[in-house]
């Protein structure tokens, strides 16, 4: 629903069973399952995600891709069998197109597969993505008695003239009706989406937009800085000149911006784009940062495959991203849709630095050394003395060989992360 919201397949872990703590790279025994629902009403020309425009999308073509999801669930629930659901994710695509029977069954289908565990410490968490432009409020109640306890809306900002510049379909107003629709339902776990960078965006529109973000009070605000994605209409715009790059020290301006003013409502950044109230993390993005097995299941979804002895450290599998051939593979085999890779160790310890930094814990060694066979330092002697001399990583904090990004990395971060998986 953003750019690289919690919305992609490859979306990103450290809640384990709900705690609020940086998290370990060990697996959990749990598996979070990610179900993909790609129609849009609107596709937005920054969007690079698997979506299919909704032009088709009738009651016949819902019907069917719900039997695919659960005939692929019933086929690879098996690659994760006896392990208790941690968390259900519905992302997009825009979710909230499905009509809540069809939500039922499907978290019917994977509590089945995946019963949880039922204790009080590790509860589930089961988050739909809705977008205000399609959001039908009156079936809000039915998607909360469907077993929906948590919503991410796809807001972007609350200004008409952005909204309209970046091609979203919805305005502030039916933004707010959704937020309202949303507390009137009875939802208590409420997480807005935000772009900053924006064409034509100022640090006082920003300001405005976190102003009035505050004054709904959600539990969770996730951030994201508007990317040009090559081989969208965005993209193609920027690279014949017909739109221009944000300034880059304005764009790391209005991190620190949103930080400072969201840190002083009370919101810890716990993880480079999102915001939470303590309590509110996001359990199931957790599971991708501390690279917890995750099932994806639909078109485009993406899996953090259990470990196993064929691959000790994690693989990822990628489900087609067009919605013929994710049909036509489900209906042929479905335990093997998607295509797999099995991380090979430089691959994945620059995964684990990488995720890890994106974390506000940041990267824990001895967890690091546990599986790779030796601390950080042992692997990334340069990438680390060079992050630390330019004030952007700190080491040993809070024990020997921790890293974590300071202050001014912060602001950075994608940089210094992205230093770690080029030096894998
Ligand atoms: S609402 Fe827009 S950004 Fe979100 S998934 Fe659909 S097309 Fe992409």
């Amino acid at each position: 629903m953003t750019p690289n919201a919690d919305g992609d397949g490859a979306r990103t872990g450290g809640d384990v069973a709900g705690k609020e703590h940086g998290g370990a790279s060990f697996d959990d025994g749990r598996v979070g399952v990610y179900v993909h629902l790609p129609f849009c009403e609107r596709i937005c020309p920054y969007c690079d995600f698997a979506v299919v425009p909704a032009k088709a999308f009738d009651r016949e073509l819902e019907t069917r891709y719900v039997a695919a999801l659960r005939r692929e669930l019933e086929a690879r629930s098996r690659d994760f069998g006896g392990r208790p659901l941690a968390s259900l994710y519905f992302g997009g695509g825009t979710p909230s197109l499905f009509r809540p029977d069809s939500i039922a069954r499907l978290i019917e289908a994977v509590e089945r597969a995946f019963p949880p565990t039922g204790r009080r410490e590790e509860p589930i968490e089961i988050t739909l993505e809705l977008n205000p432009g399609t959001l039908e409020l009156a079936r809000l109640p039915a998607f909360r008695d469907a077993g929906i306890d948590r919503l991410s809306i796809g807001i972007q900002s609350f200004d008409d003239g952005l909204l309209k510049r970046l091609g979203r379909a919805h305005r502030a107003i039916l933004a707010r009706r959704a937020l309202e629709a949303a507390r009137a339902a009875g939802f208590d776990n409420l997480s807005i989406d935000l772009i900053f960078a924006g064409p034509g965006q100022t640090r006082s529109d920003l300001d405005r937009d976190l102003d009035e973000v505050l004054r709904w009070g959600p539990e969770h605000v996730s951030t994201y800085e508007l990317t040009f994605e090559p081989g969208t209409p965005f993209g193609r715009a920027l690279a014949s000149g017909r739109m221009s790059a944000f300034d880059e020290e304005v764009a790391a301006d209005m991190i620190g911006q949103i930080e400072d003013r969201l840190g002083a409502a009370g919101f810890e950044r716990y993880e480079i784009s999102n915001h939470a109230r303590p309590g509110f993390r996001s359990r199931h993005n957790a599971r991708y940062w501390s690279r917890q097995a995750v099932l994806g299941l639909g078109m485009g979804a993406h899996s953090t495959e259990a470990r196993a002895p064929r691959h000790p450290h994690g693989a990822r599998r990628a489900n087609p991203r067009v919605l013929s051939d994710w049909f036509e593979r489900v209906e042929r085999d479905p335990a093997h849709v998607g295509t797999v890779e099995s991380l090979p160790p430089p691959t994945a310890r620059g995964e684990a630095v990488f995720l890890a930094l994106r974390r506000r814990e940041g990267l824990v060694a001895t967890d690091f050394a546990a599986e790779f066979g030796a601390p950080p330092r042992a692997y990334f002697e340069s990438e680390i003395a060079r992050n630390v001399a330019r004030g952007w990583l700190e080491e040993d904090v809070p024990a020997p060989g921790d890293l974590r990004l300071t202050a001014a990395g912060r602001l950075l971060a994608d940089r210094v992360a992205a230093d770690f998986v080029s030096g894998a």
